[in-house]
């Protein structure tokens, strides 16, 4: 049994941390390659060591009279890690390591080498602590000239190194192009490359440690003490993440897909908690008939109205080439006999409105277009609604009960979720509504 176990940077943030760390690892045999993120927050207000190596990088970019506060920055940075290295009782000393990082600051080689020397430090005290061998992520992980990830290079190498090695520490986040310079992932990468990892090794299970236990039927800022989702799968995961639901990177279930291994989220600070199962599929009966509720605010509407619209050939085709010509994407679209409305992100649509209704006009010319603005999305997923009647018809009364007014319904054709549009300030009430109809009335 092989396991490969990423640690977010709340998990990694003190000795304290650590030492929780530690004992989950040493707890399972088959935890043998561990993926640490760079020093977290230690506390609400404290800064991730992510985000002192970028502003730190950048007072070094700048004129030479800001070395000095550059240099007081770097220390600031260095005594994080002194710290956790002291609370471990290790006799490491990263000196050698911060002499380089400066001089390669000084020689202004990159913001991205800059924020990856978070996670290779990590991963050098995170190797001493546990005595696994440190593999440099620079020398395994690689990206093409574009700067997109080289899934077949990587997997090669990284496939061909690993297999000899019984118990590694590979840092996150970051990877090498082919001039040999550093490139990271986006933000929270840690998890793709614990997900890389994992597929390099054919692993049976990856384990990604965070500071939640896993992901929640809906947003605990709305409903209070939300139920966990036991278990979830890749797709609906997709479309709860799309809709804002966060714990894991949006590109961390890629390489794992593909190879069929699971992912479970688990929590750092409460070990025992199972957390959630991410698969391809399960036969497992949902808990209940929805697995999670997500949504986001902020979206503003175009309905297009015309006589006959529907037995033009190419209406709809001209209308989105419209929206594409001002790059806008589009979020939804559901259309009646004779009218077409179109889902936009307010912000991205509000400085090319006019520009848009001119351009359906040219196009199509409509017996007249309308605008709504201040609109929310809410997505209803579960794979447990396919197999029963009246899911919708729940939704929609739960709503009237909650005197919520729904301005939309989209049902995607694989029953696998339901979107509604409802006004912004109903958006808490309409979550609340829709998680009590189904999971705190458990029908
Ligand atoms: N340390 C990086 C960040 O803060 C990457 C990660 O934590 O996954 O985004």
């Amino acid at each position: 049994m092989k396991k490969v176990v990423k640690f977010g940077g709340s998990s990694l943030a003190s000795a304290e941390q650590f030492k929780k760390v530690g004992r989950i690892i040493r707890q399972d045999a088959s935890r043998r390659y561990v993926v640490p993120s760079a020093p977290g927050k230690r506390y609400a207000g404290d800064i991730k060591v992510t985000d002192m190596l970028y502003s730190c990088y950048l007072m070094a970019i700048r004129e030479e009279d800001e070395e000095e506060s550059f240099d007081g920055l770097l220390a600031e940075i260095k005594a994080r890690y002194d710290e956790i290295i002291q609370g471990l009782g290790l006799s490491l000393d990263l000196s050698g390591e911060f002499r380089t990082i400066r001089e390669n600051f000084t020689r202004k080689i990159g913001r991205d080498y800059a924020a990856s020397r978070g996670e290779y430090l990590n991963g050098m005290v995170m190797a001493a602590y546990l005595g696994y061998e440190f593999i440099d992520a620079a020398e395994v992980i690689f990206f093409k000239a574009d700067g997109s990830f080289d899934s077949k290079k990587t997997d090669k190498i990284l496939s061909e190194r690993l297999k000899d090695c019984g118990r590694a520490v590979i840092p996150g986040f970051y990877g090498s192009m082919p001039d040999r310079k550093i490139k990271t992932f986006s933000r929270g990468g840690s998890d793709v490359t614990g997900s890389i990892v994992a597929r390099a090794i054919h692993a049976d299970m990856y384990e990604n440690w965070t500071d939640v236990s896993g992901f929640l039927v809906a947003d605990p800022r709305i409903v209070k003490n939300p139920k966990p989702i036991d278990i979830i799968t890749y797709r609906e995961l997709r479309e709860l993440a799309y809709m804002g639901a966060s714990v894991l990177h949006e590109d961390a279930i890629f390489p794992v897909r593909k190879e069929g291994i699971p992912i479970n989220i688990r929590n750092t600070n409460a070990p025992e908690d199972k957390g959630t199962l991410i698969v391809e599929a399960t036969c497992r009966t949902p808990r209940f008939t929805i697995t999670g509720i997500a949504g986001k605010k902020d979206f503003a509407s175009v309905t297009i109205e015309k006589d006959m619209m529907n037995s033009q050939v190419g209406f709809c085709h001209k209308v989105l080439g419209v929206f594409a010509d001002n790059d806008i994407s589009i979020e939804h679209m559901p259309s009646g006999i004779d009218t077409l409305t179109v889902f936009v992100h307010q912000d991205e649509f509000e400085e090319k409105e006019q520009d848009v209704i001119a351009g359906i006009h040219r196009a199509v010319e409509p017996d007249f277009v309308e605008l709504e603005s201040d609109l929310a999305l809410i997505a209803v997923v579960g794979r447990g609604m396919r197999a029963t009647r009246g899911t919708s018809g729940r939704i929609f009364s739960a709503l009237a009960h909650a005197n919520v007014n729904v301005k939309m319904i989209d049902q995607g054709s694989s029953e696998l979720n339901i979107i509604i549009g409802v006004r912004n300030h109903d958006f808490d009430t309409a979550v609340r509504a829709i998680y009590d109809i189904f999971v705190t009335t458990q029908i």
